[in-house]
């Protein structure tokens, strides 16, 4: 069984899981996930393991973990970017998860959940840039390195994969929660993140 690299958080590993589904097509664990922890000579990891409700093949994914685990809620890692989901996918799911909710504040509290979950993927896509990264600049080919991933990026238009692009969407996101978030906000600007949030919204970010 290879290990699969670093998962920062349970939940990171669970979304990787979610993301790799069986041969049969099935992609929920089912209720039978056991996981344990092992020790390895360079470090620690945890296997997890569980039986396909689809076609009951045993299913096994061993993750390397964090020498220290980060545990903040609604943030899928600390501040380094993921080595387990490329941008690409991260993009992808923050899309998917926004437009699964209306374009205006709800006082719904499962629309406040998949909201935070799309900040938190933006967030993870964020973390991709360099720290010296211009507002302008482009996501790094490098954070791209999943077949998903690179095909979600080549369907972006030109520009679309600018930090300050991204960051506006990720603001708009933001401003639709309902309770201010916990994860610190990259500074977009907030008039021109607002005057194109109506066309980002459905059609990401790249559209407008
Ligand atoms: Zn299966």
């Amino acid at each position: 069984m290879p290990l699969l690299p670093l998962a920062r958080t349970p939940r990171e590993s669970h979304l990787y899981i979610a993301l790799h589904p069986c041969a049969c097509g099935e992609a929920s664990t089912g209720e039978n996930m056991r996981s344990f922890l092992w020790d390895f000579p360079d470090g620690w990891a945890r296997k997890n393991e569980f039986t396909c409700p689809g076609c009951g093949t045993v299913r096994t994914f061993v993750f390397e973990l964090p020498d220290w685990p980060h545990v903040e809620p609604d943030a899928f890692g600390a501040d380094e970017p993921s080595q387990l989901i490329d941008a690409g996918e991260w993009l992808r799911l923050a899309h998917r998860w926004a437009s699964s909710v209306p374009f205006e504040p709800s006082p719904d509290p499962k629309h406040e959940k998949v909201l935070k979950l799309a900040i938190s993927g933006m967030d993870e896509v964020l973390k991709f840039f360099p720290p010296d990264a211009r507002e302008d600049d482009e996501l790094p080919d490098e954070a791209f390195w999943t077949e998903r991933g690179r095909a979600y990026r080549a369907e972006q238009p030109f520009g679309g994969l600018r930090r300050y692009r991204l960051e506006a969407y990720r603001s708009g996101l933001v401003g639709l929660a309902h309770t201010p978030t916990q994860t610190p906000t990259p500074t977009p600007t907030p008039t021109r993140a607002y005057r194109k949030l109506k066309n980002l919204w459905k059609k990401g970010p790249g559209r407008a």
